[in-house]
């Protein structure tokens, strides 16, 4: 190359971006505008009128001249009280977990460190390895019920050393709860950091928090997302202040915005509204599954979350989510993410009447 050859824009973009994020996917999210928006786990329900007033007076009262709290420290207290977040540890809010990922991501592996996780997972494990440039090393599931597979989970941690294992409990997009002692034993094989990513629990009603403590390796990751609060984006992360000490220097100093932190104070001082919308979820899952079940060429798997799993047996996947597109409903097709998810579609619980007119679609789309 000449000295007076100037490089063309793509040229420069080779050069200068990573090879690793040159190479890694971007999340991707469609275009909602006007569907029944059953695809991202999302809380169909509003807040009550009388709470919607008040936020407007959060709204109003709050000095957004000023930066937000750097530490979050009222919002925090709140979360301590509502989720039973044991006294002896520390809390990191993230802007969503998807931030505490990157965060805890960020803080133990780079190139030649290990991220670990079973498969199929929650994709945003492996796309944020693949953007730090770090090795990520998925473990199949059980394939019938998918399952922890233990023996390949022990021998992977013992061959890869992973800096960090997540395991989500319940796991997406399978919805399932894996077995307490198999969890266990992997907390205490594995060399690094294991993270709960709990950010279904309220509608498992399972959780590792208050065995914090009986591991100095186990962090607990929440979210607000799937509770009612996605806009708000609200992530938190719980574990020993020794380790979160070190993971909170990577936070950006005010990364959760005054808005977010006002309006979630509030709407958590009415927890008990939050709870309802998730029991009713949890009692329009159960009848979801039976009418899911009762769809010839479809066949569900029990959850323990806000959205179902279901296989079409007859038909492809693809072409079922098309015709549910055509009739206005977007769920996930998640059949091309992973081999074991071939012909799967993962359908958000919604309210009653967006339940019934995604079953009406998909029965018309099975039948035609
Ligand atoms: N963990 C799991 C298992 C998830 O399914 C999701 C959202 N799809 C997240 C974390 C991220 O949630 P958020 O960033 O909204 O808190």
């Amino acid at each position: 190359m000449g000295t007076n050859h100037k490089p063309s824009a793509e040229e420069r973009l080779q050069q200068w971006i990573k090879p690793e994020l040159l190479e890694a996917s971007a999340y991707h999210v469609p275009d909602a505008d006007g569907f029944i928006k059953l695809d991202a786990m999302e809380n169909p329900y509003l807040l009550p009128d009388e709470l919607r007033d008040k936020m407007l007076d959060v709204i109003t009262g709050a000095e957004i001249n000023r930066y937000p709290d750097p530490d979050a420290s009222k919002l925090k207290q709140s979360l301590r009280e509502i989720m039973d977040i044991p006294e002896d540890m520390a809390i990191i809010l993230g802007n969503g977990s998807d931030e505490l990922i990157q965060i805890i991501a960020l803080a133990v592996a780079h190139s030649g460190k290990t991220i670990m996780a079973p498969q199929p997972g929650f994709v945003m494990y492996k796309i944020i390895a693949d953007t730090i440039g770090a090795r990520f090393i998925g473990v199949d599931l059980n394939r019938d019920d998918f399952s922890l597979d233990s023996e390949a989970m022990l021998s992977a941690i013992n061959q890869y050393q992973p800096a960090v294992v997540f395991l989500a409990y319940p796991n997406n997009p399978t919805g399932n709860l894996f077995d307490e002692n198999t969890i266990s034993e992997i907390i205490n094989a594995a060399p690094g950091l294991v993270v709960l990513d709990e950010a279904y629990s309220s509608f498992s009603e399972k959780s590792f928090m208050q065995r914090l403590g009986a591991f100095d390796n186990l962090l607990v990751m929440r979210t607000l997302s799937k509770s009612g609060l996605a806009g708000l984006r609200l992530g938190i992360l719980i574990g020993p202040a020794l380790w979160l000490d070190q993971l909170d220097k990577l936070r950006l100093p005010y990364n959760i915005n005054t808005l977010s932190q006002k309006l979630a104070e509030l709407i958590l001082s009415r927890y008990d509204i939050l709870q309802q919308q998730a029991a009713i979820i949890r009692s329009n899952r159960s009848k979801l599954f039976k009418q899911l079940q009762g769809i010839e060429g479809v066949s569900p798997w029990h959850s323990s979350a806000n959205f179902i799993l279901f296989k079409m047996t007859n038909t492809s996947a693809d072409v079922i989510s098309a015709a549910l597109i055509e009739q206005g409903i977007l769920i996930k097709n998640v059949s091309g993410d992973f081999p074991a998810l071939k012909d799967c579609l993962r359908v958000t619980v919604g309210t009653v009447d967006e339940n019934e007119a995604f079953i009406a679609a998909l029965e018309l789309a099975v039948s035609s």
